[in-house]
């Protein structure tokens, strides 16, 4: 039987690596969508490659580039709901776009019935309730992407929801682990941008730096497994071989070790229930010598105290915080606050966080732009100041 895939984010480090699973086991997979923003060339390349029956184009002011670059049968579609609407096409949706932005793919997908491969933890985060909702009553099946969460999907399989004690999610700590506060105030662009141990697109990689990537990653945790705040831990482990673990009710811990290779997760969640076959390098347990393990930062690091407050206050705290977390990053990146801003400035957003319930995915998007207002108004107070 071969599964249909549609790849969306297919450009970027998640999407790309996927299509590279897809390579790996042709006979297991057909690609049946593809979509990203506004890379054109590198889409159209891809659709020449897998001949997918559609490809979506999130900016419609290149469509008919694209157009002319794709195979004819090869249907294309742009525009703002262009991905959206490509969701209902294969058997498993791995929704690979950053940010807010893939939302509504989330929730397609899953009120189609269909099986979400999730790399965009934002929507989850951000949409919660409403994702909830549309997970219980679609019939549709969420199978994590980050490699935290695939690492806690294969642990929980060893005992029922009622014997989990602890789920702890290791971090790598990112490029500035083991520095100080004051030794912080410099970094740069670059700096920020250098991971130590995973390859990954920029928003990500300056969320690792931050330490929000594990905020949200907890949070994520939380809406994935249902599992309570104090009951989630987070250590920091630089060698990225443990990949999460799961203590249970008689004091026994599992733990997922393999190679730090998105690849692995990405094919874990596409070849769901059954394993892929593509072998992503065995561990070499003598050379590998040690495993470290270090608690979190909380002072050089208070991102992560931010989103466990954001996450224990629940409702629309987790959107507010995505969305603030977005402009600091996106104010960062273009060199308009200093690295050591972007706590402070997510901070100030979360002091003025008044809650507002989460019925529906309009009352999301309108969390998600007032955050946004706010957040633009912080930042630029602490630009002029
Ligand atoms: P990236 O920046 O490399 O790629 C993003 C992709 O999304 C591109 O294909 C881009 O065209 C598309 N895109 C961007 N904005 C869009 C929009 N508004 N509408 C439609 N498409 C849009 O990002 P990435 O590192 O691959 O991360 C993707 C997601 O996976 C993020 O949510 C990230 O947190 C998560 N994730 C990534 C990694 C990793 O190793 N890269 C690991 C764990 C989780
Ligand atoms: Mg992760």
């Amino acid at each position: 039987m071969t599964t249909t895939v549609a790849v969306l984010g297919s450009t970027g480090s998640i999407g790309t690596q996927a299509l590279d699973v897809v390579r790996g086991e042709p006979d297991r997979y057909r690609v049946a969508a593809l979509g990203a923003w506004s890379s054109v060339e590198l889409l159209a390349d891809q659709a020449r490659e897998f001949r997918p029956e559609v490809v979506a184009l999130g900016d419609p002011a290149r469509a008919g580039e694209l157009r002319a670059l794709v195979p004819s049968a090869t249907e294309v579609v742009a525009g703002q709901d262009a991905l959206t609407s490509v969701a209902g096409h294969a058997d498993v949706v791995l929704n690979a776009v950053v940010g807010f932005a893939g939302l509504p793919i989330t929730l397609a997908t899953l009120e189609a019935g269909h099986r979400l491969a999730l790399a965009n933890k934002e929507s989850l985060i951000a949409g919660g309730p409403v994702v909830q909702r549309a997970r219980a009553g679609g019939g549709g099946e969420i199978v994590p992407v980050d490699s935290e969460h695939c690492a806690l999907h294969q642990c929980l399989r060893a005992g029922g929801d009622h014997e989990v004690a602890r789920l702890v999610l290791t971090a790598s700590g990112g490029p500035f682990r083991g520095r100080s506060g004051a030794d912080l105030a410099e970094v740069t662009v670059d700096d920020a941008l250098a991971h130590p141990t995973w390859s990954m697109g920029p928003k990500i990689t300056v969320d690792s730096s931050t330490l929000m990537n594990k905020g949200l990653e907890v949070i994520e945790a939380h809406e994935l497994f249902a599992v309570a705040y104090d009951r989630i831990e987070v250590v920091v482990h630089p060698q990225s071989v443990v990949h999460s673990m799961v203590e249970f009710s008689d004091g026994a811990t599992l733990a997922q070790l393999s190679l730090p290779d998105m690849r692995l997760p990405i094919a874990y969640a596409l070849a769901w229930p059954e394993r892929s076959g593509i072998p992503f390098g065995a561990i070499d347990w003598a050379r590998l010598a040690r495993l470290d393990f270090e608690a979190p930062d909380a002072d050089a690091f208070p991102c992560l105290g931010l989103a466990y407050e954001a996450g224990r206050a629940g409702g629309s705290a987790p959107a507010w915080l995505n969305a603030a977390n977005e402009v600091a990053v996106d104010a960062f990146l273009a060199g308009r606050i200093p690295w050591s801003l972007i706590a402070e400035v997510l901070k100030s957003a979360l002091a003025e966080h008044d809650g507002t319930p989460l019925d529906d995915v309009e009352a999301v998007i309108e969390v998600d732009r007032r955050a946004r207002e706010l957040t633009t108004k912080i930042v630029e107070r602490s630009v002029t100041a």
